[in-house]
This record gives C-alpha cells, sequence and structure tokens, in this order.
C-alpha cells in the first residue's frame, strides 16, 4: 500500500496546497491535499483528486489559455500560463487532473515553512493522503521541529494504528462513511473493516482529532454510523472527540448523486439528538 520512491527523496503527488484553512482542524493551518485515492465515493467532491493522469489528453484542447500540452505521452502543465478556470478537471473523464506536481519532502516543507508565523499547524488530506505514509512520517517530523501540529484527514481503510507515522502525528480527522458493510461497498465500492479497526484503535490511542459522518439519507445509514461509533470508542473519545455531522451538499459532485439534496434540517437534528443520547458530547452539524 506505501508509496515509495525506489531510490533519492521520497516524492508524491500533490494535487494542491491551500496556504489557510480554518475548517480542517483548530485554528489556521495550511492544508496539503495528495492526489489519488484508494477507493471512490459517490459523493466525493473533489472527483479530480481521485486518479492518476494517464495521459489521455482529453484535457489539452480544452484549456482556452495554451496551458497544457502532451508530451512523450504525458501532460505537461505550465502553471504561468494557467488562468485557473478548472476546465480540464471538468472534461477530464478520468477522475483526475493535470495540476498535480511531484513534490519532494523539501518542496512541501518549504511551501509550508512560508506560512509561518500565521499557521498553528497542517492538515493532509487527498485524494488519501495515507496512502503516502513514509512520506507524511518525514514532513510531519521536521514539521513538529517548528512546532506545527499535524494532522491527517483519512478514509480510514489503511491501517494506521501499528505505523510509525502515528508517533509523529497529532490526530486523525476519521471519516466513518457508512457502517453497514453492504452500504459502505455501494458507496465507496470497497469495505469498512479496516476502518473500524481503525476507530477502535486511534480511539483507544487518543489519536482521534475528529469524527467525520457525511449525512445522506438513503446512501449513508447515519444513524447506525453514530450507534456503531458509540459501541466502539472509549468514553473519553465521546466525551472529548469532535463529532461532525456533515449534511450533504452535491457541489462539485458527479454521476447520480450530482443533483441529490440535502437532508432536511429536522434530520440532522434528529441525527444530532440520538448522538447526544449515546453520550456524545462535542457535536457540530455543518
Ligand atoms: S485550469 Fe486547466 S483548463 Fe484552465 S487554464 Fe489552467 S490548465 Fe487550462
Ligand atoms: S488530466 Fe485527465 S483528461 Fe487530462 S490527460 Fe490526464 S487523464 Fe486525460
Amino acid at each position: 500500500m506505501h508509496k515509495t520512491a525506489a531510490a533519492g527523496p521520497l516524492r508524491a503527488p500533490v494535487n494542491r496546497i491551500l496556504e489557510h484553512t480554518l475548517v480542517d482542524g483548530p485554528g489556521n493551518r495550511t492544508i496539503v491535499f495528495f492526489q489519488e485515492c484508494n477507493i471512490g465515493c459517490r459523493y466525493c467532491h473533489n472527483p479530480e483528486t481521485q486518479r492518476m493522469c494517464i495521459g489521455c489528453g482529453s484535457c489539452v484542447d480544452q484549456c482556452p489559455a495554451g496551458a497544457l500540452r502532451l508530451e512523450a505521452g504525458r501532460v505537461i502543465w505550465d502553471r504561468e500560463l494557467c488562468v485557473g478556470c478548472d476546465t480540464c478537471i471538468h472534461v477530464c473523464p478520468h477522475y483526475s487532473s493535470p495540476k498535480v506536481t511531484e513534490m519532494t519532502v523539501d518542496e512541501v516543507y518549504e511551501e509550508i515553512r512560508r506560512n509561518i508565523p500565521f499557521i498553528r499547524g497542517i492538515t493532509v488530506s487527498g485524494g488519501e493522503c495515507s496512502l503516502r505514509l513514509p512520506f507524511l512520517q518525514e514532513l510531519f517530523a521536521r514539521c513538529r521541529n517548528l512546532s506545527l501540529t499535524c494532522l491527517m484527514d483519512c478514509n480510514g481503510t489503511v491501517p494506521l494504528w501499528d505505523e510509525p507515522v502515528m508517533e509523529v502525528c497529532d490526530g486523525v480527522m476519521l471519516d466513518v462513511k457508512a457502517w453497514d458493510e453492504g452500504c459502505f461497498r455501494r458507496l465507496t465500492g470497497a469495505g469498512n473493516s479496516v476502518v473500524k479497526e481503525n476507530l477502535r484503535h486511534l480511539s483507544e490511542m487518543e489519536k482521534l482529532e475528529e469524527l467525520r459522518i457525511v449525512c445522506l439519507d438513503g446512501w449513508v445509514d447515519a444513524p447506525e454510523v453514530i450507534r456503531g461509533i458509540a459501541q466502539t470508542v472509549t468514553e473519553k473519545t465521546k466525551r472529548e472527540t469532535l463529532l461532525k455531522l456533515i449534511r450533504f451538499r452535491s457541489m462539485g459532485v458527479r454521476g447520480e448523486l450530482a443533483k441529490a439534496p440535502s437532508p432536511s434540517g429536522a434530520y440532522m437534528a434528529e441525527l444530532e439528538k440520538l448522538a447526544r443520547q449515546l453520550g456524545f458530547e462535542n457535536i457540530r452539524v455543518v
């Protein structure tokens, strides 16, 4: 599962780095979005981060700024010419982007360092950041030397509890996308036994920064997810870890859920009530 370079410095495909975010962990943070995911959520809001570019060239002629060209079967993106219209992303049939950059730990670190003293930490996301654990281990170790906290925003399908990266990771923001295996598989194309194991281990290790449930009635068994989490995590996690109940929104979503309506306020209030009844104390509906 780990992707490492055969030799030389570790590299990873980076979709983009946002200098500042206030919604991906506590305080002001820099967030790094890695390219490529190991599952395919039907409600994904960043579908262009799911796959690696296969160099098909479909986006090249669509670019209004001439910022794309094909060379030896690879698409080349000219950052200077790009006007950021995102046409290439919308026309890509492969859930990818031509604007992905292979970066070393040094290069990502230097971009982060520029944002000091305005940030309190970093968050890594995706795509799926846990496909890059050796890279993250090195990046986090360096960032912690700058007194930055390091969080991972994960889908939970990669086992984390025994990984050395956890020694330098301050916490995981774990998506629990569905509880019933069939429901999870219909939504993502994968199974969820590892997600449940991560949930249990990370709770015991006190490494759960945030638990996230995207709520979409008919697709996500949100009441079962809340019950399942309540039965799996420690009492301390229920008291302290933020449980974020996220109302599904269709912005950016492709395919059959592109026009699915958001759940009602009444439905979200019911879920919040259930979570409180089961002992969660730090709940946010967004
Ligand atoms: S975002 Fe994509 S399509 Fe738009 S200018 Fe940049 S490379 Fe071209
Ligand atoms: S970004 Fe998508 S459309 Fe463009 S070359 Fe890569 S796979 Fe093809």
